[in-house]
């Protein structure tokens, strides 16, 4: 149970997913790929084929794996799984690889492939097949064996023989699955090389690491390439720092330094948010980022999700910084005594939350020790949690229309290990069901993969390169707050009765929205978003004067707009605007200063009439104010 609990705390903000990029400094983000470590026998068994396609990836490992001992001979084995959308394989080597190398091994590995070897399982006796390994001088192999049989001695167990898969003249340690020979596998790339420890363990050896992929098709492999090129052009951390929103720095890893220009977008985006909940009856509330351990206990975050959690002690007493409002929100709720006709009752909160991640698995703004969400806590009487989630999900497609994107759902429901009433659960639900059917969702059902207290609706968007993002999620709190901080409401008849409270983020994490942001659009924001959405360009200096008057007028129709006075030629201003990804170039020469007019160009390089500058500035105003791409 704990590990559940402990999966499902850290589960309530997806703020911590990975976007197809990782580590690495804010100017030259690294390649990285989705690949958890491996650190038992039975996770470094673990092949990653449940797929017919993961077979094929993993076969592709094999052969990968023969054609890197073929080039050196002593190599030494790590593993090989299928991982997302390719492989992997570690290797000890008596050098550093370079790209060549990755040239001629995939040139073995297409010479393997045509030779379409079999693959063939084999089984020999667990000692013989530690001897196999031991005098083929691939010692990881015989670790992982010698933990095998440890296990299986302890257990009082018999060792498994020793399974083997064997193709051409390789021989690897393995339970498969495979194809059914190496002409099966379909087109491939050697993608990276990077340094990755043994069993994911800084005090074993480094071991390099060859990533490639393969797909049934060349069109599928082509498609995957372009999306990969496109995502390492519209890597957030260069956005970052080109459009000077955001850097991140030692002194205080995995939390963003906001620039005057990201703190524009941010708060655009909370102006949003705000107002849409103002207009659907929320109440804003601001709860302390650092409480005392006994809520930490009460809340059971303390028992499960204390490290990751940072302390902070004072006068003998011990705080924690608060990983999730939820806890707090209970105190304004229990302030004072809450009415049937008190429900329901919508706190919503832009609270600061800290995770203490590993250091080594943060990630520009997708991967962050702190974060800002747009939560709210909801505390409803069941007969109001249909029509509430119904408002739920229309506030969900409404924020993302702001942006062109359409959600998609998915409903989780009642996992094996799960507190409270069974009744309650199946009524719950019910009602989520019929919500989502009556109100024409696009939805999926993941059967029992709520959590232990909530059945939970969870949001998914595709961005331009068709990746998929779960971004926030609705969850029907059945048990933890309404029993562990023991909420009640006085019912029509006086008795006291538990409400249920729904958690809510509808962006999840400001900073990890804002990062899948500005890789979606490629840094050009939205106009109502963009955080500087007009430059006035004067041609020379004796035009600075009116580009200040104009940029004063569209100023006083509330729009973010810059000057650029630099004494640079009228082309380079404009190459500069375009960089900024600023949506509208105003350009002041001496006939449009004389007849105050502008001649706007937009970003994507469309030349449109001159304008008087009161027009304008009602036109821009107008598309300013409308909170969709455009
Ligand atoms: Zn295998
Ligand atoms: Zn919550």
């Amino acid at each position: 149970m704990a590990k559940d609990v402990a999966k499902d705390v850290a589960k309530e903000a997806p703020a911590q997913q990975d976007l197809a990029v990782a580590e690495g400094s804010a100017q030259e983000p690294e390649e990285a790929f989705e690949a958890p470590e491996r650190g038992s026998a039975d996770e470094l068994l673990d092949a990653g084929a449940d797929s017919d396609l993961d077979a094929m990836r993993h076969s592709a490992a094999h052969v990968m794996a023969e054609a890197v001992m073929d080039l050196f001979p002593a190599a030494k084995l790590g593993i090989g799984p299928a991982i997302a959308d390719g492989f992997y394989y570690d290797f000890q080597l008596p050098r550093a690889l370079t790209p060549a190398d990755l040239e001629t091994i995939e040139a073995r590995m297409t010479e393997s492939s045509k030779a379409d070897h079999p693959f063939v399982r084999r089984e020999l006796p667990p000692d013989e097949g530690r001897a196999f390994f031991a005098e083929r001088g691939q010692p990881f192999k015989v670790e992982i064996l010698d933990d095998l049989a440890a296990r299986a001695k302890a257990g009082g167990s018999p060792m498994p023989p020793t399974s083997l898969y064997e193709h051409g003249s390789f021989v690897d340690l393995c339970k498969g699955p495979h194809v059914a020979s190496t002409g099966k596998i379909g087109p491939f790339k050697l993608l990276a090389v990077a340094g990755a420890y043994w069993r994911g363990d800084e005090k074993r050896p480094m071991l390099q690491r060859i990533y490639g992929t393969v797909w049934e098709s060349q069109e599928d492999l082509d498609r995957y390439l372009w999306r990969r090129a496109e995502a390492k052009k519209r890597d957030h951390r260069r956005f970052g720092i080109q459009l000077d929103l955001f850097s991140f720095h030692d002194v205080s890893p995995g939390s963003a330094f906001w620039h005057p220009k990201g703190q524009r977008i941010w708060r655009t985006l909370e102006g949003a948010m705000r107002e849409l909940q103002e207009r659907r009856g929320y109440q804003e509330v601001s709860t302390p980022i650092l409480a005392e351990k006994k809520l930490w206990q009460q809340s059971g975050h303390w028992d499960l999700y204390a490290d990751n959690m940072f302390k902070v002690i004072s006068e003998d007493h011990t705080f924690g910084l608060k990983p999730m409002n939820c806890p707090e929100s209970t105190f304004i709720y229990r302030s004072r005594l809450r009415s049937y006709r008190d429900l329901p009752l919508r706190l919503s909160e832009f609270g600061r939350l800290h995770r203490n991640e590993r250091s080594g698995t943060l990630s520009g703004l997708t991967r962050v020790r702190q974060f800002i969400q747009d939560d709210a806590h909801i505390y409803v009487r069941p007969d109001q949690l249909s029509a509430e989630i119904e408002g739920l999900l229309g506030e969900v497609r409404e924020a993302y229309s702001w942006f062109g994107l359409e959600p998609r759902f998915a409903f989780a429901t009642k996992p094996d290990k799960a507190l409270g009433d069974p009744a309650l659960w199946e009524r719950a639900e019910r009602l989520i069901q019929e919500t989502l059917d009556r109100t024409g969702a696009r939805y999926v059902v993941k059967p029992k993969d709520g959590t232990f207290y909530a059945p939970k609706i969870d949001i998914y968007i595709d961005d331009a390169l068709g990746r998929e993002w779960q971004m926030a999620t609705v969850q029907v709190d059945l048990v933890m707050l309404p029993e562990r901080f023991d909420l009640t409401y006085i019912d029509e008849h006086g008795q006291p009765q538990r409400p249920i409270a729904i958690h809510r983020a509808i962006y999840g994490s400001l900073e990890r929205f804002i990062g899948i942001l500005l890789e979606h659009f490629a840094g050009a924001l939205p106009m109502w978003v963009a955080p500087v959405q007009a430059v006035v360009i004067s041609i020379a200096d004796r035009h600075v004067e009116a580009a200040d008057e104009l940029a004063g007028v569209l100023r006083a129709r509330g729009l973010r707009v810059e000057v650029d006075r630099s004494d640079s030629r009228m082309q380079n201003k404009i190459r500069v605007a375009q960089e900024q990804k600023v949506p509208y170039m105003l350009v002041l020469g001496d006939r449009e200063v004389e007849a105050r007019t502008a001649a706007p160009r937009t970003r994507a390089g469309e030349q449109q009439a001159a304008e008087g500058w009161d027009a304008l500035a009602e036109r821009l105003a107008a598309q300013a104010a409308q909170r969709s791409v455009n």
